[in-house]
């Protein structure tokens, strides 16, 4: 009988760990989708540049997962290899002298807020309410209020299944509002990033980081399972507003909603599907454009099945 390659890529790696048919709805925080054929909990750069070569043996498809705040998965599952970064990516060592902190990918957002004022580096106090990654800030150049991730970002380091692990400074990449292309679905994994802060004052970043989560607590749902925006707020516009003039906040597909409380959040009201999920997007575009001819593109990343 012909091995399961699921177990045969365990015996390649000597530090991670490879679970089968995993199911990925708790990995995400809209709590939605099918299971991976193999989550694989990264702990070693060394089994990162294992596990590419295996699936490059087999063409099989690869998936990187941060925190899972941006992400939607398919009904279906994934197929192949989905990543994530295990506890030897969540350290942050900080240079008070020189203004700098290097943080691997897989640390929290709060984790390296919180480690930056220990040493008295403060700026990039705006991640606090962004529920992900170092990494997923990376890719996804997150901001919010008077910040965004590629401002702060010197140098990176990263794996290209092609080159192994890469160092290169963040200015030889393309940054866009919400859009890198140092992410996973361009082919680059992000694995440390080294950012320009600057001193604060202990009570100047408390109070940047109390006023950036009050905000939160005020304008965005927290009731209910979500991935934050799903659209880019177009040229001129907010999404959350076009989409609320176009009547649909509040509307609802099964058990997927357009927010009550901020029509540019879809939350999963219980049972929500990945289907029902984009059947809202899909109305929302085509209402939103049929009403003034603007095209709302997708922030939330649909992870593709893998074919
Ligand atoms: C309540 C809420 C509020 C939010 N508010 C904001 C906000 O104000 N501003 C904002 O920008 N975003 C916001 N988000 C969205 C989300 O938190 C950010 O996009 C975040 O940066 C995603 O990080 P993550 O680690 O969860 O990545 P994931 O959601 O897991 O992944 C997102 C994308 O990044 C890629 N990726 C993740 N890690 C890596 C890596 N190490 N290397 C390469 N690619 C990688 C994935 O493949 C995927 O394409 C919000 C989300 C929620 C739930």
């Amino acid at each position: 009988m012909k091995a399961d390659w699921r177990a045969e890529l365990q015996t390649r790696l000597t530090a991670s760990t490879v679970r089968r048919d995993a199911p990925l709805k708790k990995a995400v925080t809209l709590r939605i989708g099918g299971p991976a054929e193999a989550l694989v909990d990264l702990e070693s750069e060394g089994d990162l540049a294992a596990l590419f070569e295996f699936v490059g043996e087999r063409a099989l498809p690869v998936h990187m997962l941060g925190k899972g705040s941006n992400v939607l998965v398919p009904d279906a599952g994934l197929r192949g290899a989905v990543l994530r970064l295990g506890k030897a990516f969540r350290h942050l060592q900080a240079d008070a002298a020189q203004g700098t902190a290097t943080a691997s990918a897989g640390l929290t957002n709060a984790a390296f807020v919180e480690q930056c004022r220990l040493s008295g580096l403060g700026g990039m106090e705006y991640l606090v309410a962004i529920p992900g990654s170092i990494g997923g800030a990376i890719a996804m150049n997150a901001g919010a209020h008077d910040g965004e991730t590629a401002a702060f970002l010197e140098a990176v380091r990263f794996f290209d299944p092609q080159r192994g692990v890469c160092q290169a400074l963040a200015k030889d990449f393309a940054f866009a509002y919400r859009h890198s292309t140092l992410c996973g679905n361009e082919g680059r994994f992000v694995l440390a990033g080294t950012f320009r802060l600057r001193p604060m004052a202990d009570r100047e970043i408390r109070a940047r980081r109390q006023r950036y989560q009050q905000w939160r607590r005020e304008h965005q749902p927290r009731d209910f399972p979500n991935c934050g925006s799903v659209f880019k707020n177009p040229p001129g516009h907010f999404a959350a507003k076009l989409i609320d003039e176009a009547g649909l906040k509040g509307h609802r597909i099964g058990d997927a909603q357009i927010s009550e409380k901020h029509a540019n959040f879809i939350v999963n009201r219980r049972d929500a599907t990945a289907a029902q999920v984009l059947a809202l997007v899909d109305l929302a575009r085509e209402t939103v454009y049929r009403r003034i001819g603007v095209t709302l593109e997708l922030e939330m990343q649909v992870l593709p099945l893998g074919s």
